[in-house]
């Protein structure tokens, strides 16, 4: 962890990308305009060339032709998210995430109320 005021290396930089991205998704709109769809569209494509890990960014970008962002809606999107980390976990040997409770890890809190 770093509390001393360090640049981040990159696994801490990777667990507040992701938390950035997986709550950009919770609050993406449920019903998302054209405009909106594209902005978001743009946004993931741009974080693919700029995130500052080379080997991130170049599977990142080789994932996205594959598999384009799901802006269509909050849920296609947030499971869309969860399948890119899903991904980048598979290759690193971490859990899977179960895509399912996506929501209640980002957005709602755990069901058993350990986040009130
Ligand atoms: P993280 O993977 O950072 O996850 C943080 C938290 O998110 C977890 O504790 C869990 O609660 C939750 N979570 C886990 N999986 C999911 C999921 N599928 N959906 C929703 N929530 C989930 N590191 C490399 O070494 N090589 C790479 O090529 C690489 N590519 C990356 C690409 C991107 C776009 C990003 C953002 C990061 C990348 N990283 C890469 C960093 C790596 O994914 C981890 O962030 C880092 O190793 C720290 O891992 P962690 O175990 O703390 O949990």
């Amino acid at each position: 962890a770093n509390n001393r005021g360090c640049p981040p290396d990159g696994v801490e930089l990777g667990r507040c990308s992701w938390m950035f991205l997986h709550t950009i998704a919770a609050y993406y709109p449920e019903t998302p305009s054209q405009d909106q769809q594209t902005d978001m569209r743009q946004f993931i494509h741009l974080f693919s060339k700029i995130y500052p890990c080379q080997e991130c960014a170049e599977h990142m970008q080789l994932r996205l032709k594959v598999s384009p962002p799901a802006t269509e809606n909050r849920i296609q999107f947030s499971q869309w998210m969860c399948n890119l980390h899903n991904d980048v976990n598979v290759r690193l040997g971490k859990p899977i995430f179960d895509c399912s409770r996506v929501d209640e890890r980002w957005l709602d809190g755990w069901k058993d109320g350990s986040c009130d």
